[in-house]
């Protein structure tokens, strides 16, 4: 045989080097005897991967996107020619900006509202097929009752598709389906992932019927997460619990540091016990109003938190949603969401927590220059 035709079939017999670690299948396809097919609908890290996360939040599906964003975009096909959907005004940016866009392409209804208010129920309408929500909130980290809503939403009209993103709580502190979400959504590029190095999305449910639906919609649209992210993911999840535990650790010390300083207004942590079991590391505060010109100087002053996106991950963050996150909405929209530029995120990662107070103080100093 010409030495380049059998180059092209050089292989390692898989079969007899038994990993300790499923090793990356790097393929984009199977042969035909194989479980697997084509990577597009299924490859064994993404499948793993699934599993993984099933057996975690203890539930019938979870399937791997590509983002957080392709997650909630999935939700958003199950919604139809004229339906109306109801979101929680206290969103992520980009969310909101996504069903925006999404309702006005497709002439769907939309209404942002406040889901702690009882009144929300009046904006239920025959169309209303969906109703979706972060919790806790982005920003502010406000709590939003899954039972309740689930329940408020079926007293006016059955069969509501009730959507919840829990990037935030992730499913060691909550679970959304148990409470009466059909559908929950996930950004993997945050606490899954945790050390900013690959995005991913989640989207989970136990309903059957759902779960084809997502299945074949990922096939024939395409946005399976890659298997190198998804074998790079469920390697992080080696280390979740501990790095949560610490997360948990870290952020009651440091939000009583900051309750403490004086260039701080105040500190934003979701309320613990009830349905949210235990909280992360993200909060959020506001400096003062006096201190507004200054904050930039606050934020160039740290030198252990990085700026930007990056967030639940092994080093901390910080961010200004302002300017970050919520960066594509109205000044008039953002005065809603009351997101002010003094408005604070943190992130807190694995470094001592006498290093990031040290740092924190430095930087709250500079608001004084
Ligand atoms: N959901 C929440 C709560 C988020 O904070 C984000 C991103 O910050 C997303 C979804 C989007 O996730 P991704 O960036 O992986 O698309």
């Amino acid at each position: 045989m010409d030495k380049l035709s059998k180059i092209l079939h050089e292989r390692v017999d898989t079969r007899s080097t038994l990993p300790n670690v499923t090793p990356l299948y790097q393929c984009s396809s199977f042969f035909a005897e194989s479980d697997y097919f084509y990577t597009r609908k299924a490859n064994p890290n993404t499948t793993e991967l699934e599993q993984v996360l099933k057996t975690l939040e203890g539930c019938e599906f979870a399937g791997m996107v590509t983002t957080g964003m392709a997650a909630i975009s999935m939700a958003l096909r199950f919604l139809k020619p004229k339906d109306h959907l109801i979101v929680d005004r206290l969103i992520y940016g980009c969310t909101y900006k996504l069903f925006q866009d999404f309702c006005a392409h497709y002439d769907l209804g939309l209404d942002f509202v406040d889901l702690t208010n009882a009144e929300w129920v009046r904006s239920i309408s025959p169309q209303t097929r969906m109703v979706f929500f972060e919790t806790p909130t982005n920003p502010f980290l406000k709590t939003i009752p899954i039972e309740t809503i689930r329940r408020q939403a079926d007293q006016i009209k059955s069969g509501i598709l009730l959507v919840v993103d829990n990037t935030w709580a992730t499913p060691l502190f909550q679970r959304p389906l148990t409470l009466g979400a059909d559908l929950c959504v996930y950004s993997a590029t945050k606490f899954y992932s945790g050390h900013s190095d690959c995005m991913g999305g989640v989207i989970s449910t136990n309903r059957n019927d759902l779960a084809e639906t997502i299945s074949q919609i990922r096939f024939l649209s395409g946005g399976i997460l890659d298997p190198h992210s998804a074998w790079l993911i469920r390697r992080s999840m080696q280390t979740f619990r501990l790095r949560m535990q610490e997360h948990e650790r870290v952020i009651k010390k440091m939000a009583s540091f900051l309750h403490a300083q004086a260039e701080i207004e105040r500190v934003y942590l979701p309320e613990v016990g009830g349905q949210l079991e235990g909280y992360g590391c993200i909060l959020f505060c506001e400096l003062k109003e006096q201190f507004e010109a200054n904050v930039d100087r606050f934020l160039s002053g740290l030198s252990l938190f990085e700026r930007g996106t990056s967030m639940a991950s092994v080093v901390s963050a910080v961010a200004q949603p302002y300017f970050g996150s919520h960066l594509t909405l109205s000044p008039e929209e953002k005065k809603q969401m009351g997101i002010k530029p003094t408005l604070i995120r943190l992130c807190f990662g694995l470094e001592e927590i006498s290093d990031l107070i040290d740092d924190l103080k430095t930087a709250l100093r500079r608001l004084h220059d």
